[in-house]
């Protein structure tokens, strides 16, 4: 059995800003530090969402200053509202 990826991408990779979550504890891969909520200062994370061909395969968790040095792996980041899905 051989597998074949296909070049064409139907879900790709992104990258969303967004609030550190209390209980965070995700280690940056840019700098394999974690990735932590602090309650006196309103920190952000890129959160990527990592496409390996077409499928889904992993969440990264990086600091925004990480990710911008890493030279945007997962494409530019896309800024979400604060309120955005909440209903
Ligand atoms: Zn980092």
């Amino acid at each position: 059995m051989s597998l074949v990826v296909s070049p064409v991408t139907t879900a790709r990779s992104r990258a969303v800003l967004r609030p550190v979550a209390p209980g965070s504890c995700a280690v940056c891969p840019g700098c394999a530090t974690a990735v932590k909520f602090a309650a006196r200062v309103r920190k952000h994370q890129v959160i990527a969402n990592v496409y390996v061909g077409d499928r889904w395969d992993r969440v990264e968790h990086y600091h925004p200053e990480c990710y911008g040095k890493a030279g945007d792996p997962h494409g530019p980041v896309i800024e979400l509202p604060a309120n955005e899905r909440r209903r």
